[in-house]
């Protein structure tokens, strides 16, 4: 096209202001304010003005006149622009990946008691720091670090050996503090404790999260000088101890939080480490990652360490997230030796990368049910939980229910597109946990006759309330161990919809 004809195109598209006086988009003003339309119809101009400029939009001799169209259609445009720009971006939407702890949706999904007692604290002032007893300034974390105590003291109980808290046995009371993640926590712990010196970590645990959070990186930040012992497969507790120095301010376990190293490898224990500790008297830190304070192997987990394991078999620091295994909100737990804790406390990063209100009350609920056992309010356990037979059941149902829409709403000869079966799969932990941890699981596995696996699972994307789920093999598999009981209803519409 000449660039005379597109002169005259750009001339005919309306100005905002004669766009302001239709009565479609004055009633859009009266409701929602002359500036948010405005923007809207700027944008909305915009992108014709580009449509035209790149030859999308055109005017031809065969009277597809495409623009008139679009001119046609600016009202409805402005419309649509205007509700996306006012409705919320961040949305719930439904997991039917099997994936408890997906990171791209979110991690833990926070429970009912969370939630209400969130909302109860955050609608008004609260006494975050403050002491209601003696009228004076107060502390953050004894909302998280009284709850904690409680748990390590419970932990003891249930081990029998309630005559040797854990306190006694490592000789020093704990504390927790409370930071943004997990990262933040250890690069607080590192900077506090190591700053300027070395830290002895084993080549088989450099690892790498995801996002950028690299044990070497986060180290150099937090100005501490990594000192590297062992090989990537076998490290020695004698590794650590020969590189042991005058500069060594601390010995550092991470967890393999995303792999798993097999065959011929060699790790030494963490009792070993911490005997180690004691005796040349550095401390130990440890980056736990997921940090479970639910005995995993009740669900058939096995080797994944818990937060209150480690502090009683000596080890001074953990750090873990509160969004993994913890079930609770985006959070970094610091929890260990109180000297060592106090002096992350007064360390100027801690002001830096405290947490809100909001955090402190979905957490202090979260730990609440864990002090109470009632692990069926934190919605992840009881994820874990569930049973196989359980989710097939739900499967079956949900199946059940599509036919008898489909036999409702369409034709006999328009049935049987859509074919929806049972399968044996497994669902994914995630998040951190052993990555070898799968749970047995019961699949919905969903194909139809003339649409493809990628388009259905694109479909179920779009719904209104976002299902996501998994192609595998030319199908889209559904694993309602993550969907709500009380989100199946909205996937029968949604797979409903599909045929
Ligand atoms: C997940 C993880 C982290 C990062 O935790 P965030 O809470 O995501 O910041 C750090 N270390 C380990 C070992 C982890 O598994």
């Amino acid at each position: 096209m000449l660039t005379s004809d597109k002169t005259a195109l750009f001339q005919r598209l309306p100005s905002t202001d004669s766009l302001l006086k239709e009565p479609a988009i004055r009633s859009l003003v009266e409701r929602e304010g002359r500036e948010v339309v405005t923007e809207s119809i700027r944008s909305v101009l915009a992108n014709l003005r580009r449509e035209i400029a790149a030859g999308t939009v055109c005017e031809n001799k065969a009277g597809d006149n495409s623009l008139d169209l679009a001119i046609g259609g600016i009202a409805v445009a402005i419309e649509r622009t205007l509700w996306q720009s006012l409705s919320h971006s961040l949305v719930q939407v439904i997991n039917a990946t099997g994936v408890i702890l997906h990171t791209n949706l979110g991690r833990a999904p926070l429970g009912r008691d969370a939630i209400e007692h969130l909302a109860a604290t955050a609608s008004g002032y609260s006494n975050l720091e403050f002491n209601c007893e003696s009228g004076e300034r107060g502390k953050r974390d004894v909302h998280v670090d009284r709850l904690f105590n409680k748990l390590l003291e419970q932990g003891v109980e249930r081990d029998g050996t309630s005559d040797s808290p854990v306190q006694a046995k490592r000789g020093s009371a704990v504390s927790t503090i409370v930071v943004n993640n997990n990262a933040a926590a250890v690069l607080l712990a590192l900077n506090t404790l190591a700053e300027g010196g070395e830290v002895i970590a084993s080549r088989g645990e450099l690892v790498e999260i995801g996002g950028s959070f690299r044990i070497p990186d986060v180290m150099q930040k937090s100005n501490a000088t990594l000192r590297e012992v062992g090989t990537t497969n076998r490290t020695r507790v004698s590794d650590y101890e020969r590189a042991i120095n005058d500069r060594t301010r601390l010995l550092l376990r991470v967890h393999r939080s995303n792999f798993e190293i097999t065959g011929f490898t060699e790790q030494p224990s963490l009792g070993e480490l911490t005997e180690l500790a004691k005796r040349r008297n550095i401390p130990l830190l440890e980056d736990l990652g997921s940090g479970a304070l639910f005995d995993l192997r009740s669900v058939g987990i096995n080797g994944e360490p818990g937060v209150i394991d480690s502090l009683r078999i000596g080890v001074d620091v953990v750090c873990y997230s509160g969004d993994k295994l913890l079930g609770g909100p985006q959070a970094g737990l610091i929890s260990g030796r109180a000297d060592l804790v106090s002096r992350m406390r007064s360390n100027s990063l801690f002001r830096a990368l405290r947490v809100d209100k909001l955090t402190y009350s979905a957490l202090e609920a979260t730990l609440l049910s864990y002090v109470k056992h009632d692990h069926d309010a934190i919605p992840i356990l009881r994820m874990m939980r569930m049973s196989k037979a359980d989710i097939a059941g739900r499967a079956r149902a949900v199946i059940e229910e599509v036919n008898k829409v489909q036999q409702k709403l369409q034709t006999p000869s328009k049935l049987g597109g859509l074919n929806l079966e049972i399968r044996d799969g497994e669902s994914l932990i995630g998040g951190g946990a052993a990555p070898s941890a799968l749970l047995p699981t019961s699949l919905i596995s969903v194909s139809h006759g003339e649409v493809s696996a990628d388009v259905l699972n694109k479909r179920l994307r779009n719904h209104d309330r976002r299902i996501v789920a998994r192609v595998e093999d030319g199908r889209v598999l559904l694993d309602l161990r993550t969907v709500f009981p009380e989100q199946d209803a909205n996937l029968v519409d949604a797979l409903a919809s599909l045929s």
